[in-house]
């Protein structure tokens, strides 16, 4: 379509083109609080308020190839399946992941990791990590998104046991289990932002 070049002699003084901006703006505003103004009373909860996300009430859907927080993987009889290769920390280019290998009590097995961790401040989600394990033992398929303002910093490291328990219960409950885990958590932050939740 050819843009016009020209404005007309209305659109040049800008009182009309201004009063139609307020016009929309103002439609806007009202239509968007009327509905908000209907959804606390549990009425017309399928026309959207407005058109942001109302996070963390409301999350966008993430693509299947989204890489959530990490989890350790774990063998049938529930140890965990790290060989302490150290290839994931290699590969790491933000240098977040910290291990400490030591050797196993059972002679068939080489070595394990005494402390994993994950600096999750750090970390850019990049994945390298998972694609450098040898043994599927680490992987980020838990859809849930990093730790956005936990009350207690030292939270942002992940270590071993929170790392592993992510398998467990993703085992045990499912991916819908972690998503509400993680919403009630980011809604309790949002109502409470300085209240102290346990575990991460
Ligand atoms: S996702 Fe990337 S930055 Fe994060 S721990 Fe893995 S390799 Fe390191
Ligand atoms: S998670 Fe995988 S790559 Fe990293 S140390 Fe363990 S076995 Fe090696």
């Amino acid at each position: 379509m050819k843009r016009r070049e020209e404005m007309t002699f209305l659109e040049r003084i800008y009182i009309v083109e201004v009063l139609r901006g307020l016009g929309i703006t103002f439609g806007k505003l009202i239509r968007n609080f009327t509905l908000h103004l209907l959804h606390s009373l549990g009425v017309a909860k399928n026309v959207p308020a407005a058109a942001s996300i109302q996070y963390p009430n409301e999350r966008r859907p993430y693509p299947p190839r989204f890489r959530g927080r990490h989890r350790l993987t774990l063998k049938d009889n529930g140890d965990i399946k790290c060989t302490s290769c150290f290839l994931c920390a290699t590969a790491c280019p933000a240098r977040c992941i910290y291990i400490e290998a030591a050797e196993h009590e059972d002679p068939n097995i080489e070595k394990f990791p005494h402390r994993y961790e994950i600096d999750t401040l750090l970390c850019i989600y990049c994945g390298y990590c998972v694609e450098a394990c040898p043994v599927d033992a680490i992987r980020m398929d838990t859809n849930i998104h990093p730790e956005v303002y936990p009350p207690d910093p030292r939270r942002f490291i992940e270590d071993k046991e929170v790392l592993m328990e992510r398998s467990r219960e993703l085992e045990d409950f499912g991916p819908h289990y972690l998503y509400e885990l993680h919403m009630k958590k980011m809604q309790e932050l949002e109502k409470d932002p300085f209240k102290s939740t346990p575990g991460a």
